[in-house]
């Protein structure tokens, strides 16, 4: 053989070699420009919004108080009602027209809701319905004079689910107010898009009444009026105000609101308020109304035919009652930090009643509003009241709705998710609208905590939960990215991509990220600097970045921007002197999938002994792959990618390397 031949032959096998080696290499998507890249955030902070995620000393926001007087006609579903709206124009801008929200237009036949409900049915809109549906306005006129006696009729138009109001005069920036009064109408649907409805019991129909009165959209500095239509989906971004409440039902009925009762005297009869007070003071559930007392059909303190029941909540974003003659009452009080205290209440049908079900929906109300009070904010509200309705579960500002069916630990998951959302959207008031992830989703996390603490953890999952298997779930390629409008998510996505995921997020953020105790201070801070005004996502994320101190952009892209997917594999293991395994280890992890995360690896030796390693994002910055050095004694039986299965990492087959 000559030397020429020789050198072909070595030159061509080296080369058949490389490409073996190639060809094993797993293919990687990942590309650490695009996961670092700068310029996130699309603006700067600014007078309103400052770059540390907190208002800025310009932020402002309108002001919407509501005197809302209504009447119920239990036959055939119809309320009827005044509302007075005293509106505070805090922005720079004159506003010579004011944009209302007629929720109720959505189970009109031809709205747009009902328009983009598929062949397959959804769970929006009316569900098929079909009834004189939608507001009914019979005047809107602005109010003049030291006692508002002057009313002046003015010219409004109304477009699906919103109304615009023609103001003679423009209402001043910087604190000039105006108030509207606006008597309309309207029949309840049966099924209000799982948000309201009315369910027949034996014993008289149960009303959950919400989006019931013309509610003033949002005018902000982000959008000016957000007049984004009520489709279904999409749920609720409201001012914040004093809301007065009174309702007149027939005598026999019960009605519970949000806020306090200011006339429990009136409505009560001697006995119940007796009860009413001992619950005030009482840590145990204490009987208001009886199932015999509901049979006996026993209510009202006198003769009368009809009772108003009056209510007052504050600083709240909006306010919905319900009303029937089949609800047992019951009650108890709340500890709240600093010695505060508020009451819980449940309100169910003889249907719903035990303690497999409602009989002890009291009891999680109680605990749900404890621990989320010690934990993030107190509870602002007076009365934290639980409906059982046909409203599989929907929040309000002191008073929640609930499945009349729901029982055990689906009751306690559905009450402490509903009285969830007072943190999120009741005390941070984001655009629900836009961005559904920023209530569900951070209502899911802070779920996670208190479900798992209720009663010494009776509804706690006995297996920590294996995330590799849920992965697929969280990041298939069939969903949208999280910071999508809500409308643009399909429905069946919408679980996931408003609830599960971003609570997720926070979950990986708190666990595996920045640790429980920086994130509780950051996420802490968010509630507080944000508590009764309208957050954007840049004012979380730049709020989580600031207190936390640690640029997450990376993570927000993948997770929350895009819909980026995890896959480590621990590639190789070699040693630096294979004669002399002292020397170390050579550990090769390849990042597959577009997303970046910190790493834990589990190493165990040929002893049995085991290590884990923690390297930090920053790895991922400028590599597909990263090799690192181990110092071992003895050999390496095998190295495990994330041993606590804590990651969302879809592909679990390579997470391991086992010595052959
Ligand atoms: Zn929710």
């Amino acid at each position: 053989m000559n030397k020429r031949l020789f050198l072909v032959i070595i030159f061509f096998s080296g080369l058949n070699f490389v490409q073996a080696q190639t060809s094993m290499k797993p293919v990687s998507t990942y590309n650490y420009n695009d996961a670092f890249a700068p310029f996130f955030y699309q603006q700067n902070g600014n007078e309103y919004r400052a770059a540390s995620g907190e208002p800025g000393p310009k932020y402002w926001q309108n002001k919407a108080d509501y005197k809302l007087e209504a009447s119920l006609n239990e036959a055939n579903n119809e309320i009827t009602g005044t509302e007075i709206l005293s509106y505070t124009n805090h922005s720079p801008q004159n506003l010579n027209f004011v944009w209302m929200q007629l929720d109720q237009n959505l189970f009109k036949e031809d709205s747009r809701g009902n328009a983009i409900v598929p062949i397959n049915g959804s769970r929006n809109a009316g569900h098929g319905q079909k009834y004189d549906a939608g507001f009914k306005i019979q005047s809107v006129s602005v109010l003049y004079g030291s006692k508002n006696e002057i009313a002046k009729e003015v010219d409004y138009l109304i477009e699906d689910t919103r109304m615009q109001i023609f103001l003679p005069k423009s209402i001043a920036a910087n604190g000039g107010k105006i108030k509207i009064k606006i008597k309309f109408s309207f029949i309840s649907p049966d099924y209000g898009s799982d948000r309201t409805g009315v369910m027949p019991t034996k014993n008289g129909k149960i009303f959950c009444v919400a989006q019931w009165y013309p509610r003033v959209a949002v005018y902000d500095d982000v959008l000016g009026w957000n007049t984004a239509p009520y489709t279904g989906p999409g749920e609720f971004y409201l001012e914040y105000g004093d809301f007065d409440l009174a309702i007149t039902a027939s005598a026999n009925m019960i009605v519970v609101g949000s806020g306090e009762l200011m006339n429990p005297s009136e409505v009560y009869n001697k006995e119940q308020l007796k009860r009413w007070e001992t619950a005030t003071s009482s840590d145990q559930t204490i009987l208001i109304r009886t199932p015999e007392e509901v049979e006996q059909a026993m209510q009202a303190p006198s003769s009368v035919k009809k009772l108003t029941w009056h209510f007052k909540i504050k600083n709240a974003r909006d306010a919905a009652w319900a009303a029937s003659s089949a609800f047992i009452i019951d009650a108890a009080k709340i500890n709240l930090p600093d010695g505060k205290k508020s009451l819980a209440i449940s309100a169910y049908p003889i249907e719903s009643n035990g303690k497999e079900a409602w009989g002890r929906s009291t009891e999680y109300v109680k605990k749900s509003v404890e621990f989320n009070s010690a934990k993030w904010y107190t509870y602002p509200y007076p009365a934290a009241t639980c409906v059982a309705g046909n409203v599989a579960g929907m929040e309000y500002p002191g008073i929640v709705f609930c499945g009349a069916n729901a029982k055990t630990a689906g009751l306690m998951n559905v009450n402490d998710h509903e009285f969830g959302h007072t943190w999120f959207p009741m005390i941070v008031g984001s655009n629900e609208r836009w961005y559904g992830w920023m209530d569900e989703g951070f209502n899911t996390f802070i779920n996670t905590l208190s479900q798992a603490d209720f009663n010494n953890g009776e509804y706690k999952n006995k297996e920590p939960i294996n995330k590799h298997s849920i992965a697929d779930y969280y990041t298939h390629p069939g969903l949208e990215p999280i910071l999508s409008y809500v409308d643009n998510y399909k429905e069946k996505n919408n679980g996931t991509l408003s609830y599960r995921k971003p609570g997720e997020g926070l979950t990986l953020l708190r666990e595996q990220i920045l640790g429980k105790e920086r994130f509780d201070r950051a996420f802490t801070t968010y509630i507080n600097r944000w508590a009764f005004k309208h957050p954007t996502p840049d004012d979380f994320f730049r709020t989580i970045e600031n207190v936390a101190g640690e640029s997450l952009q990376w993570f927000w892209r993948g997770w929350f921007v895009n819909n980026w997917r995890l896959d480590v594999a621990v590639s190789e293991v070699t040693y630096v002197d294979s004669n002399d395994i002292s020397k170390g280890a050579l550990i090769t992890i390849d990042n597959l999938e577009q997303m970046a995360m910190p790493v834990v690896l589990e190493i165990k030796l040929s002893s049995g002994k085991t290590e884990r390693i923690k390297l930090p994002v920053e790895i991922w910055e400028r590599n597909n792959s990263w090799t690192f050095k181990y110092n071992c004694a003895e050999a390496i039986q095998s190295v495990t990618y994330d041993p606590d299965k804590s990651m969302p990492d879809f592909n679990e087959s390579n997470n391991t390397w086992t010595k052959k």
